[in-house]
């Protein structure tokens, strides 16, 4: 199960992330995973959870974020989400297409709470 390994890299990331933030903790982290990443995110999540149960981290959420396959045309510069495999352009017909999304394996964000105050925002990128 791949998922385990990706789990664990989320979970470092956030650590690497939480160095930032010493008087902070991390309540809720969102993940972009895209649908030809191959990546179940059920999964990923029971994974997670699985890791982060009783360590520092336990009360870490998961947000995963599932990115369809996008193609552009070569041909008309249409961008549109492909279904069933089907990559010809929707527009113009044109089979000469390319894939320009649906493979991400990213940490979206990261949000943080101050230990006694109010929530910070921490993005990643
Ligand atoms: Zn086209």
């Amino acid at each position: 199960m791949h998922e385990m390994g990706i789990a664990s890299s989320v979970l470092e990331a956030v650590r690497t992330e939480m160095r930032r933030y010493p008087e902070s903790y991390p309540c809720k982290v969102g993940v972009r995973i895209g649908e030809m990443a191959a990546i179940d995110p059920e999964a990923l999540r029971f994974c997670f959870e699985a890791m982060i149960l009783d360590t520092d981290l336990a009360s870490i959420e998961l947000a995963i974020e599932v990115c369809p396959r996008r193609h552009r045309c070569l041909a008309c510069g249409h961008e549109f989400v492909v279904h069933d495999y089907d990559c010809s352009c929707p527009k113009c017909s044109s089979l000469g297409t390319t894939c320009i999304s649906g493979d991400e394996l990213e940490l979206a964000y990261l949000e943080v709470e101050q230990y006694g105050s109010s929530t910070v925002g921490a993005k990643s990128t």
